[in-house]
């Protein structure tokens, strides 16, 4: 079958490997569409410490088409989406119920979806592989993964009271899904360093927008009557945007990091108002099998809204350029068909 592979960064090649075939417990799935994120991203840009090189892809949609022994749940033929992990119920942090930090999650990680089938290994087809609903879309599918971090990343936030003043830092596809999943839960606002981009989240979402352009700062505080956001969401993984956000971030306010960044990242922060203004900064990483079935959901009511982050879709034979078209800017997600 046809695959892509990730051999070093700045290079994937599109090769012959191995079909796949099922153990005990696992499904191979004909690959409807893999969507590309900014994980993959940087996988290509620079590697990723959680993907390595190989076969890569996470996001994906499919119609079954090997059954391994013991699936009850699925046949052939079934068509089906799910995500990337699922928690394996017995070490550490799954047993304080923190599933999203699961230690065996790379052992059940399903990885290789730019390509013809991928195995899918058999803790996901038991927690996290779904029969794909009619009215979600085999190329809206594949959203299901990011969403259920988004998810997770608004659930670690805790409670939201209605009229709070909400920032997002970005205009990726992960800042689109914030704003589409927070506009009604507070005063929202969308900031980030591309006007065009900006432009369209105002008219797709119906958000406020801010550029982060000069006098950011001054502007985002007389936005806030002077006391600042009292939510901070980073969608950019970039220090330098982290640092900028925070100090605009009100006494009392939460400051999510969800975009990861490369290890050994540090950033300078105020303690003195961190302490005084009792403010807090929380990390967001991946989703929960609880995160994963509200995105089914949210995904459904949302369809149309989130097939328009899917700004370009190409065959695997042409899986660079959707890449390059990332590093560019010039795509939010790239829909890939195997
Ligand atoms: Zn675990």
């Amino acid at each position: 079958m046809r695959a892509a592979i990730l051999r070093e960064p700045g290079r994937i090649l599109v090769e012959d490997i191995p079909e796949p075939a099922p153990d005990e417990g696992e499904v191979v799935i004909r690959v409807k569409y893999a969507l590309t994120d900014g994980t993959d991203l940087k996988a290509y840009l620079r590697g990723h410490h959680l993907i390595g090189y190989g076969p890569f892809g996470h996001e994906y949609s499919g119609i079954v088409a090997k059954v391994g022994k013991g699936v009850r749940k699925f046949k052939e033929g079934d068509a089906v989406m799910g995500v990337n992990t699922a928690p394996c119920m017995k070490c550490h942090f799954c047993r304080r119920e923190m599933y999203s930090l699961c230690e065996n999650l790379t052992k059940n990680m399903v990885l290789g979806t730019y390509a013809e089938y991928v195995r899918i290994p058999a803790r996901v087809v038991e927690v996290n592989l779904f029969h794909k609903p009619e009215d979600i879309s085999f190329r809206v599918a594949p959203m299901l993964e990011p969403l259920a971090c988004v998810v997770r990343g608004v659930e670690n936030l805790g409670e939201i009271r209605p009229g709070r003043r909400i920032m997002i830092v970005g205009t990726g596809s992960v800042a689109i899904m914030f704003a589409v999943l927070l506009k009604d839960r507070g005063d929202v606002f969308v900031a980030g360093r591309r006007i065009e981009a900006l432009n369209r989240i105002r008219e797709l979402v119906q958000v406020k927008t801010l550029l982060m352009g000069e006098g950011f700062t001054q502007k985002a505080m007389d936005l806030s009557g002077g006391y600042g956001f009292d939510i901070i969401i980073d969608a950019t993984g970039s220090p330098r945007a982290m640092e900028r956000a925070l100090g605009i971030l009100s006494k009392g306010g939460k400051f999510l990091v969800f975009s990861g960044v490369e290890r050994g990242t540090t950033l300078s922060i105020d303690i003195h108002s961190l302490h005084y203004g009792e403010m807090s900064i929380v990390g967001s990483f991946h989703h929960t099998p609880d995160t994963v079935r509200r995105a089914i959901d949210i995904l459904r009511k949302n369809h149309e809204k989130l097939d328009f982050l899917i700004t370009h879709e190409l065959p695997l034979e042409r899986i660079e350029e959707a890449f390059r078209l990332m590093m560019e800017k010039k795509a939010l997600k790239v829909a890939i068909r195997p």
